[in-house]
């Protein structure tokens, strides 16, 4: 299974936390990141990461197409609730891509907490049987 991490600049701080503190968590899966997202957290873990674009610069949409594929099984995206930001239809279409393909999604530290402590019991495990079937239709 794999995990996309995004972080709005507000938020990545946050996001670096979040990594160091699930890292045992975060390294049995496969990651992807935004550009600079994926830049910090690969400075400050040992986590490897598959780093797409930088968001403003089309790596949401890249990561909305990994959703597509059935690449992705977890978006965490912390995003900055109190700056506007330029690619804002971007973030829009991955959320509404993530609904569309029933990923969960985390935009906020409560709500990654509680996926990636789910992920890890295993309450995820759904995913797999989905992408099975929908590799089969
Ligand atoms: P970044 O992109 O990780 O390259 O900063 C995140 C975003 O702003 O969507």
């Amino acid at each position: 299974m794999n995990i996309a991490l995004i972080a709005h600049d507000e938020m990545k701080n946050t996001m670096i936390g979040f990594c160091i503190g699930y890292e045992a968590i975060l390294k049995k899966y496969g990651i992807y990141a935004t550009g600079t997202t994926g830049e910090k957290i690969m400075d400050a873990t040992e986590l490897k990461i598959n780093r797409v674009a930088s968001g403003p610069l089309g790596g949401d949409q890249q990561i909305g197409s990994l959703v597509v594929s059935q690449e992705i099984d977890l978006v965490i995206f912390l995003r900055d609730p109190l700056t506007s930001q330029a690619h804002e239809p971007d973030i829009q279409a991955l959320i509404r891509l993530c609904d569309v393909y029933h990923v969960p999604v985390a935009t906020n530290l409560a709500s990654a907490e509680i996926f990636i402590k789910g992920l890890d019991r295993g309450e995820l495990s759904w995913r797999e049987v989905r992408k099975t079937n929908s590799q089969r239709s």
